[in-house]
């Protein structure tokens, strides 16, 4: 146990309803000043075997439940995860080194609202019924087993629970596995969710690193469900490990989204879009980084936004006041920095910031703009998941659209005209799981999420959750009874 900005942390995974330990331990850091928060138990083969085993025993029973009854109890997460939402808020912050705010306002509300979101759609699940030459066909969506869900940490409860909710929803049973940069709250869910009444077995959280915990889950024959969220590097292999046991997969993975201007928008709304790029230090996967703008509007957009992000407060997250953080490890600070001096040494220049803060020292990283990056180089195409933007221009439509399209992702793309037909042209050319036009980052729970090409496999979000985590079943009924006749 652990005491983490005055809440009290079990470092313990939570296995089958009880708190298990690991003789061995990783190391919990806070970005913020490098403050060790404390050692956690770090899992491998035993306690992901120990963990499956409690969710395959577990399942049969919590699938077995009235969905009425299974989501009476999601809500009472929903409500433990509301009452503890301060604690849940400053631990995931000294953990990660996320904005306090972001999480007081907007995050943890959201984190509530996953659990209650999914009970309420799970109940509300259409089991449709079709006709064909006068036999009934009736599509149910019958629980699939024990699902593993791997996530990142740069929002590790929002994303996890964003997957925990429609799984558990639809009556599958969880291992999750929360990232090794960020596990502590995590570990609060699980004293939730057992507070809330959830039946030993149906939620467990095995900590650890990602080849010792992780990789033993994902080849686990016993999954029948797996929803990873990270980097594509680790996608693939975990897409090789799952592949031997035929586990359908979810992959929410990277972006290099563009925030495409067109000289017929609202600049003031175009700057703000820009400069919210830097929320989370832009450690944020569908964050539009890629600034294209047309070309007479160029100018005056780079001077606005370099201004507006001049002026962003750089510090302690902690604080109401800041708007830009840490990075959330030495590893990834010397990442971002590798990928700006490659930049700057490959011909691009630093319109704004462009190295570390070196009043504030540690891993806050200078909001960066850059400008003129040669066509093509990496600081174009690959992620850097950090608070560095680039700026490119374009003239004519068809230009825009081809810049915007020019990298393997296809996560998000953010759209900003005056015209309506430009929107609905562009944005059916965009190749992205998701368009903005004129704003950013709103989207509805039930709204399909998820990206293309190198960004992720499949979708989730309303109906979309329940076609991943469910079984799907069409069972056809014959018009003569039960005798039946064979025509097919
Ligand atoms: P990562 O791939 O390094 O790690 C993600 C998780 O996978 C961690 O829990 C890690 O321990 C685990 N892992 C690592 N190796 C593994 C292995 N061999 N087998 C099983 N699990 C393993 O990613 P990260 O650095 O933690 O997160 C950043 C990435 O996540 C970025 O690329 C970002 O774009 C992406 N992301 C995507 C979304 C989305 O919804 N599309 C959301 C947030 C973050």
């Amino acid at each position: 146990m652990i005491e983490v900005e005055g809440v009290r942390v079990d470092t313990r995974h939570w296995i089958g309803g009880e708190r298990v330990a690991s003789a061995a331990t990783f190391t919990d850091i806070s970005p913020i000043d490098g403050a060790v928060l404390g050692e956690i138990s770090a899992g491998g083969a035993a306690e992901v075997e120990r963990s499956v085993t409690a969710a395959s025993e577990a399942f049969p029973a919590w699938a077995a439940l009235p969905v009425a009854e299974r989501s009476a109890i999601l809500r009472r997460v929903a409500d433990g995860i509301d009452s503890r939402r301060e604690d849940l808020a400053r631990v995931e912050t000294r953990d990660n080194g996320s904005l306090l705010r972001s999480h007081r306002r907007g995050v943890m509300p959201r984190v509530a609202m996953n659990f209650r979101f999914f009970a309420d759609h799970a109940e509300a699940l259409e089991h449709e019924s079709l006709e064909i030459r006068g036999h009934r066909e009736r599509i149910t969506y019958d629980p699939a087993g024990v699902t593993a869900i791997i996530t990142p940490w740069n929002a590790p409860l929002m994303l996890a629970t964003w997957r925990i909710g429609p799984a558990l929803a639809a009556g599958n049973t969880v291992v999750l596995k929360p990232p090794e940069w960020a596990p502590l709250t995590a570990s609060l869910l699980a004293d939730i969710t057992h507070e809330a009444g959830l039946p030993a077995g149906v939620f467990n959280v095995v900590q650890g690193t990602g080849p010792d915990a992780g990789a033993p889950l994902t080849r686990h024959p016993g999954i029948r469900r797996l929803s990873f969220t990270g980097s594509v590097p680790t996608a693939g292999l975990i897409a090789a490990a799952a592949a031997p046991n035929i586990v359908p997969l979810s992959f929410e993975l990277g972006g290099k989204s563009p925030l495409l201007v067109f000289d017929d928008c609202d600049l003031d709304l175009a700057v703000d879009l820009a400069v919210e790029q830097f929320d989370n230090a832009g450690q944020v996967c569908l964050g539009a980084f890629r600034m294209l703008v047309q070309e007479s509007i160029a100018e005056e957009f780079l001077a606005r936004v370099t201004e507006r992000a001049r002026g962003l407060v750089q510090g302690d997250p902690r604080d109401e006041a800041t708007d830009v953080s840490a990075l959330v490890s030495r590893q990834h600070f010397e990442r971002v920095s590798g990928f700006v001096e490659r930049a700057l040494a490959d011909g691009a220049k630093a319109v704004l910031g462009g190295g570390p803060n070196t009043e504030l020292g540690g891993l806050y990283y200078a909001p960066t703009i850059l400008a003129g990056a040669r066509q093509g180089s990496e600081i174009l195409t690959e992620e850097v998941f950090g608070p560095v933007l680039t700026m490119q221009t374009f003239g004519d439509e068809d230009e825009g659209v081809r810049m915007a399209n020019s990298t393997r992702f296809g996560l998000a793309a953010t759209l900003v005209t005056g015209d309506p037909e430009r929107a609905e042209r562009v944005s059916a050319r965009l190749n992205a799981g998701t368009v903005w036009v004129n704003c950013f980052f709103v989207r509805d729970l039930g709204a399909p999420f998820g990206g293309n090409g190198r960004s992720g496999i499949g979708r989730e979000g309303g109906t979309y959750s329940f076609d991943f985590y469910c079984d799907i079943k069409n069972t056809v009924f014959s018009p003569t009874g039960w005798t039946g006749n064979q025509e097919a």
